[in-house]
Order: C-alpha cells, then structure tokens, then sequence
C-alpha cells in the first residue's frame, strides 16, 4: 500500500483486529512503576514490545536502563535515503495503579469489551498510542518514508526520567519532528492537536499566631486566629467572579478550539446547575490564562475541633499559568501577592516549591502543514487546535534535547476517556483513526521535506 494513499484505509482497516488482539494482551499486564508494585510486569510489558517490534521488521533495538526507572525501549529505523527526515514517536507502557477496585466495573487489568472499544487500566494512556505506533510500522511493512525513532518510556507515571534525561544525550534524540502520543481528541470523532500546555507551581503558606491552643470562649474575639487569617488571604486570591486576583499572571485570549461549556460541566462533574468559576471564554480560563486551586489545608479537622482557637494552619496552592510565562516569575507573583497581605495586621509565612514550565508549540512548519493534512484524511474534519491545563514535563526535555524539531501532539485517548480515573476506556475509531492520521503524516512529510530539500 506504502505508496497509494487511495490503499490506506484499507490497510489499516485490515490491521484492526490484531491491532486489537494486541492491544488486549498488552493491557492485561499490570505494568505499573509506582514504589509498592512489583517490577515484573513492567518487564513483561518491555519484553512484549520489544518482540512486537522485532515482527514488525525494526531490526535496532535497544534497552535504555537509567537511574531508579523502569527500562526504555528505544528502537530506530534508519532513513530510507539522505533526503528524509527523521521522526521521533514516543509514547509510554506503565500506567497508573487502578485506584479503589470497587469503583470499576470490571476487573482494572481484565480488558472488557464496551460499545465501540475497550476498558481497562492504561488501554488508553498509553497504550493506545504505543499500539498505534505499531500499526503504523506494519502499514508501511516496517519501511516507513522517514527515518523513525520510537521512545515507549517504562515510567512516566511516576518520577519520570524524561523530564531532565533526554537533554544529556541529544544525539540519540536529535530528529526533524516529533510525534509526543500520549494524548488524544478533544471528544470523540474531533481530530485534535495539543499546541499549548500550562506552566505548574506549588507554594506553601503558614500561619503560626500562638504558642498552643486557647479556649475560644475566653481569648476568641481578641487572640489572633490563624485559620482566620489563612483563609482570609486564601479569599484574596480570587475576585468576585471566580478569576484570578493576583497581579502579574498572564492571561489573553484562547484562539483554538475548546470545550462547549454542557461537555465540560459534565467532564468536571459539576452539580445540578451550580455556576462555573471565573468569567469569559473557557479556553482561556483552562489553557491561556492563570488557575489557582487550594490542594491540601491543614487546621483541625471537625471531628476532633476542640472550643479553641486555632494556633497555627497552612495550606498548599497549585498554580498553572500561561504556557509562555517564566516558571518562577509566575510563582515569585503569587509569593509577592501573599506576602503583602497582612490579614488583620498579621504577615504571613510564603514558601516556593516546585516548578514547572509550559509549552507553547510553533505550529507553522512543514511537520502541522503535514499533520493538518493527516488529521483530516483521518477523521474527515479539520483539525482542532488546544491546550490542555495539566503539564507533561517530557514534553519540554524532549523539545530541548532537540530545539530545532517541531512537536505535534495527538494520540488515540479522548477527554472522555477516563483517564487515571476508574474505567478507562479506549475507543477503536480513535485508535483506527490514529493509526490511519500518523501514517498519513509520514507520508506527507516525507514528500514535502523532500520538494524542500536542496538538489
Ligand atoms: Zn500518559
């Protein structure tokens, strides 16, 4: 079919029922790299790829054993002639533990069928992209039109070495494009590409007012409370409407695709008719501008509340932030706006924790011409343009282990598909589609950087 893109769904139709059989096996092995799960089945997923690889034609492949991580399968198919590219395609085999078994409807690493596809533990991040890239290798019977370098990374669920690894060995990783498939559609049936991810930032803020607790009946109203004055700052941090109170952050206007707000209240689960938080469009409250969540408050719980006022209270905040702002000029905001606040006359203690920055991708070179192209053979409409609010660190070691490829985004998950959720689910037009959209981008690829080559 290699080279008649009239053949093309035809082959990758024909793919689908081992593609699935696949698919199965690799979810029904609990490969989860979390401390307290044992490392054979992580093994025994590596060991699966490789073979599958193997019949797939690659003949380079290696094992990449780094410090406390699960093994690499790195594998590489040297260009077809000096005129093409090279793509990295990278995707990852662990998964994340099943949670509280109770919650699922069938056992988390038994794959059960569902109308249209597959439930199980990690059937869709990310072994639907591994398998994907598999399909590709065979639609083009193990020759693609590029030079291929596959990444399926053992443990990115957990302290993945990806975030700081690749830049320490930027011949291994050095490539023309990138395809990062470890996400999907914005829903089902929309072809998507992830063009932007926030920034993360964690800061701690403590209160400390009294040496122990005092008997609320015969201090309160004149001993300072710290719970008071934590949450009296925590309330600064927002304005009326639910945005962002904190000068300095940025926040423009979201120009791609988003959610419609129905299908997000019913993703975020939201209540009844409960309003939605902040004001204007949601693209730019998820993904182009900043979000401050409290995650975790430590004061008395209700259960144990003794008639006292409380002596001390913290709590620790999670800050996302435009995919271009600087990590810690976007954190040093929030400290500065917590450290100017004197609720009551009393100063607060701000401590930085860990950072992390965005991505913003440049989405006009031959590799988005080529995947616009992709995507829409694929699925039939035009690709979407998003953002996604939660940070992929690999992303960023990957892009500067190689500053001079382009990154693309897509994949067989979809926003409703569960993920690191109880019953995960993974549907076979996604998987179809994803198989037929990166073979379609090789091919597109490859014919343009070749028209642009110098002869
Ligand atoms: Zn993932």
């Amino acid at each position: 079919m290699q080279d008649d893109a009239q053949d093309l769904p035809a082959t990758v139709d024909a793919l689908m029922d081992g593609l699935r059989s696949d698919l199965e096996q690799l979810a029904a092995i609990p490969s989860i790299a979390f401390p307290g799960f044992p490392a054979g089945p992580v093994h025994e997923a590596h060991d699966l790829l490789v073979r599958l690889l193997r019949e797939a034609g690659v003949e380079r492949i290696e094992r990449i054993d780094l410090p406390d991580t699960s093994p690499v399968v790195y594998a590489e198919i040297p260009p077809p002639d000096p005129a093409a590219p090279t793509v990295l395609l990278y995707s990852h085999y662990d998964v994340q533990p099943p949670g509280d078994e109770t919650l699922w409807k069938s056992p988390p690493f038994e794959p059960t069928p569902i109308e249209g596809g597959l439930r199980a533990r990690g059937i869709a991040d990310d072994k639907s992209n591994v398998i994907a890239h598999l399909g590709m290798l065979r639609a083009f019977g193990g020759r693609p039109p590029v030079g291929i370098k596959i990444v399926f990374e053992g443990q990115e669920e957990y302290g993945s070495a990806f975030d700081s690894y690749p830049p320490t060995d930027p011949d291994r990783f050095a490539c023309d494009a990138m395809v990062i498939a470890d996400l999907g559609n914005l829903r089902p049936g929309t072809p998507t590409l992830t063009t932007g991810l926030r920034g993360a930032a964690e800061v701690l803020v403590e209160v400390r007012t009294l040496d122990e607790p005092r008997h609320s009946g015969e201090f309160g109203g004149a001993a300072p409370d710290a719970l008071l004055v934590l949450t009296k700052a925590l309330g600064t941090l927002h304005d009326v409407h639910g945005d962002v109170a904190v000068e300095g952050l940025r926040r423009e206007a979201w120009t791609g695709t988003g959610y419609t707000d129905d299908e997000f209240r019913t993703l975020a689960g939201v209540r009844g008719d409960l309003p939605l938080l902040g004001s204007g469009g949601l693209g730019e409250r998820l993904w182009s501008g900043p979000a401050i969540t409290v995650i975790g408050l430590d004061a008395p719980s209700v259960e144990h509340a003794a008639s006292a006022v409380v002596p001390y209270a913290r709590a620790k905040l999670n800050l996302r932030f435009h995919p271009l702002q600087d990590p810690h000029e976007a954190q040093d905001r929030l400290v500065h706006h917590l450290l100017s606040l004197r609720p009551f006359g009393v100063p607060l203690t701000v401590t930085p924790g860990d950072t992390g920055p965005g991505y913003e991708a440049a989405t006009e070179g031959p590799a988005y011409r080529a995947a616009r192209t992709a995507l829409k053979e694929a699925w039939g409409e035009d690709a979407a343009y998003v953002a996604t609010g939660g940070s992929i660190p690999l992303v960023n070691g990957l892009a500067q282990a190689a500053p001079r490829a382009e990154v693309l985004l897509f994949g067989a998950q979809d926003s409703m598909c569960n993920l690191h959720a109880p019953n995960e689910r993974v549907l076979f037009s996604e998987l179809r589609n994803t198989v037929h959209a990166m073979c379609a981008f090789l091919r597109e690829y490859a014919a343009d950087f070749r028209a642009d080559a110098p002869r």
